[in-house]
């Protein structure tokens, strides 16, 4: 059997046509890395999750050596359900406008694509240090297959000295990153006839309430704008993403079920609002609430906790992508990755991949042919480097 050889743009291709929309397995795209590895000698670490429905797979290439370099990217991508899209979103298509076309070509098989396009390279090449690939599951719902990756890659191979995520961000060095939270919170009323307003609990009209008090905590954020960060709008944001209540019109709501989170600045403390909304929902709302019914509640549960990242002192990580993407500078993203669950296992972590974010979660999402050409570039002089160590 020859192993196979496939450029950035062909192993995107083959990326590209699973569908590994976060609410589907993934093991589909994760076999076939594997058995593409396995062709070309590289063993395979899986890291399922607890229902064998999706995995993490991490893999080594070089000596089994610390000082060894991450690249890390997730393998699911966000759903393409509503949305216009004018070419097939799993099939790769590129366009005389230079673009690639297809759900996560940007977001972010782009990367995965070109460091496996560059096994063969790994392989030939007299690495003094190794190259560990991380590819996660469940990042798009909340960073959730990271964890348990970054815990048996971290205890498995000996200590990495940086980890690059390759989220899409121009092939810029970013070196800080806020966190985010999401959160579900669930009223729960007490049924009645809506010409009875007086027996029951409308669970909607509460959680309506809640959402107010978020609207009002925004403008509060926002009025503490920070200057000293480059990100837009550069402060804390909330937003409701879903909510889910009631059976009828003429009925008072049971239960409303809202999914809402807060994405909060590098520095700033990223628990104000997870504890100012215990405290409102707690103290406030749930009293209002029992007075009117003694059977109404409310439930408030943690769905995700992405750490952010702030620059670090030395910028080991920041110093070694700034070599091999060619450029001199770093930024700062409002957008969470897995680059702080790395870095908080205490290794370097900057996040720097192909494409634009603005791309991401879009219809018609695509990566320019020049972005691949970057970081196939940025592959070389990693290897370049990883040589001469
Ligand atoms: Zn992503």
């Amino acid at each position: 059997m020859t192993a196979e050889t496939v450029s950035s743009v062909d192993m995107l291709r083959k990326l590209v046509a699973f569908d590994t929309t976060s609410r589907n397995s993934n093991l589909k795209l994760i076999e076939y890395v594997r058995d593409y590895l396995g062709e070309h000698g590289v063993a395979s670490t899986l890291v399922p999750n607890e229902e064998g429905t999706k995995a993490n797979l991490y893999a080594s290439i070089g000596p089994a050596a610390a000082g060894g370099i991450v690249l890390s990217g997730h393998t699911d991508v966000v759903p393409v359900d509503g949305q216009p899209w004018t070419t097939d979103p799993w099939e790769l298509t590129e366009k005389p406008d230079g673009n690639l076309y297809g759900r996560g070509s940007c977001d972010m098989k782009g990367f995965v694509a070109v460091a496996l396009a560059h096994v063969p390279a790994f392989k030939r090449a007299r690495l003094k240090v190794p190259m560990h690939f991380a590819f996660s599951y469940d990042e798009e719902i909340g960073c959730l297959g990271a964890h348990s990756l970054a815990d048996r890659l971290m205890g498995d191979v000996p200590r990495p000295r940086a980890v690059i995520v390759g989220e899409p961000t121009m092939m810029g060095v970013v070196n800080a990153q806020n966190w985010g939270g999401g959160l579900i919170a669930t009223f729960t009323g007490f049924e009645a006839h809506s010409s009875m307003t007086h027996l029951g609990v409308s669970a909607i009209h509460f959680a309506g309430d809640f959402i107010h008090w978020l609207n009002e905590l925004q403008v509060e954020l926002a009025a503490r704008k920070r200057t000293d960060i480059d990100t837009v709008p550069g402060h804390t944001t909330i937003n409701v993403g879903v909510i889910n209540g009631g059976t009828a019109g003429n009925i008072l709501a049971r239960e409303c079920v809202l999914n809402w989170g807060y994405r909060t600045l590098p520095g700033d403390d990223p628990w104000e609002v997870q504890r100012r909304a215990e405290d409102y929902l707690f103290n406030t709302l749930l009293p209002k609430m029992k007075k009117k019914h003694p059977e109404a509640g409310i439930g408030l549960r943690r769905r995700s906790m992405v750490p952010g990242i702030k620059p670090e002192e030395n910028e080991e990580a920041a110093q070694l992508a700034m070599q091999w993407t060619g450029s001199n500078r770093t930024y700062s993203v409002p957008y969470g990755t897995e680059a702080g669950i790395f870095r908080s296992h205490g290794v370097p972590t900057v996040i720097c991949g192909p494409g634009d974010i603005s791309q991401a979660h879009q219809p018609n999402e695509f990566v320019a042919k020049s972005q691949i050409a970057a970081c196939d570039a940025f592959m070389r002089r990693l290897i370049d480097w990883a040589e001469r160590q």
